[in-house]
């Protein structure tokens, strides 16, 4: 609290400063110069503060859409369906086609997540968290 009170003062400061200098270029109509100098300063704070709080906002959802992507991948082993059976770690995301190459045919490869689903016994059907 102190020392954004301190900031303030500070800025207040600077800001009056400025325009005092300015204003000394034109000694003859200092105050009508101070006033217009000051209250440019404060526009532009103002103009500088919005296009920041802007760009942070922006800066701030383009991180939430990466962390989005980012949950939507996987790295699982899959077995290529050429004659060698080749099995690879490969990046698998549910949100796109799965497209990866083989290391041992040199063959484009489509992966599709598959979901397996199987009949609970009694303990787990008590523990369930979805649905
Ligand atoms: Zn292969």
């Amino acid at each position: 609290m102190k020392s954004s009170f301190g900031k303030l003062i500070y800025s207040i400061f600077l800001t009056l400063s400025i325009s005092s200098l300015v204003a000394l270029i034109f000694k003859d109509v200092f105050w009508n110069v101070f006033a217009i100098v000051t209250i440019l300063q404060i526009i532009s704070f103002v103009i500088f503060n919005r296009i920041y709080t802007n760009w942070l906002i922006l800066a701030l959802e383009k991180s939430k859409a990466v962390q989005l992507k980012e949950s939507n991948r996987n790295y699982t082993h899959v077995e290529c369906p050429c004659s060698q059976k080749y099995s690879q770690l490969v990046d698998i995301r549910f949100d796109t086609k799965n497209i990866y190459r083989c290391l041992q045919c040199d063959k484009d490869i489509s992966a599709t997540p598959i979901i397996t689903t199987v009949n609970t016994s009694d303990p787990l059907y008590f523990n369930k968290k979805n649905g």
